[in-house]
């Protein structure tokens, strides 16, 4: 089974946010109302809509000199996914053969948004009160076609590329060899010892992109809500039972729509 990985180049990167677009096209994920708070970055954040999004972050340096750096922020697909040693639920979040950590929302909805604390970076996100978690899964459909991720497809310049996961560390680094030439600060992330199929190459230090790992005020969509019993020992094989039906029927969604975007992009 081929396992693979996404290789984001912000040297490259021009923050186009096509592949902010494209995401949401091919996920379905609405447009949301936002408000512009002074700088180029909007959304301020993930959230159940959107998958992915440009952060920008601005910093002097002693000389006075001001750098402007800006970097693409989604899943990592963790080797040992945070989000799913915490959740409480069996296979309501997976990590399948070709690396993609995935929600299953058939059997998710019925925690505290255990994910979002589990996850290093409150990836997941939650619809209002609702406690279904959404977030990147790697475009999952379009990879087991043989089609890059949506995001990949959409940048105009390669900075995201859809790799096999056996390459994408060595591309990265040879890639990164040819970047140090013009920005010496430049480096692979996350570092070598996190295992993660999401791998940027940064033209500046980590510290400089925001790249902190956030707290519980990440945003009013991670807000913990009031408690709320987990789901019984007893009540999980029925429920996955049932979310085999419902699976299939998720499945025969997601085909339709594909024809639909398939008979558009002949057009
Ligand atoms: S589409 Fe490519 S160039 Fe544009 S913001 Fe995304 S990664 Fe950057
Ligand atoms: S980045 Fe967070 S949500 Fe994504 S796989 Fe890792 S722990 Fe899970
Ligand atoms: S891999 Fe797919 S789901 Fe994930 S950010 Fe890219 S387009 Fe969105």
């Amino acid at each position: 089974m081929v396992e693979y990985g996404l290789l984001i180049d912000q040297s490259l990167c021009m923050a186009c946010r096509g592949c902010q677009v494209s995401c949401k096209q091919w996920n379905e994920r609405q447009a949301i109302v936002t408000t512009n708070v002074g700088t180029y970055q909007n959304p301020q954040d993930l959230s159940w809509q959107t998958w992915t999004f440009m952060r920008f972050s601005e910093y002097e340096e002693p000389g006075g000199k001001v750098r402007w750096l800006f970097r693409r922020e989604l899943c990592r697909h963790c080797e040992n996914p945070g989000c799913l040693a915490a959740c409480p639920v069996p296979n309501a979040i997976v990590r399948d053969q070709g690396g993609m950590v995935i929600v299953n929302r058939n059997l998710c909805g019925d925690c505290n948004r255990e994910c979002f604390y589990g996850c290093p970076w409150g990836v997941p996100r939650f619809p209002g009160t609702n406690n279904e978690a959404w977030k990147c899964w790697m475009c999952r459909d379009r990879l087991y076609e043989g089609k890059p991720s949506a995001c990949s497809s959409a940048c105009p310049v390669q900075a995201t590329r859809t790799l096999e996961k056996s390459v994408l560390l060595a591309t990265a680094y040879e890639r990164l060899s040819i970047v140090k030439q013009k920005h010496p600060r430049a480096n692979i992330y996350p570092p070598t010892g996190y295992g993660s199929n999401v791998v940027w190459i940064l033209v500046d230090s980590p510290e400089h992109y925001d790249f902190s790992f956030p707290t519980t005020s990440v945003s009013s969509e991670g807000a913990k809500p009031a408690a709320k019993g987990f789901l019984s020992e007893a009540a999980r094989p029925m429920l996955a039972a049932t979310a085999l039906t419902a699976g299939i029927a998720a499945a025969a969604k997601f085909l339709d729509r594909r024809e639909k975007v398939a008979r558009a992009e002949a057009k």
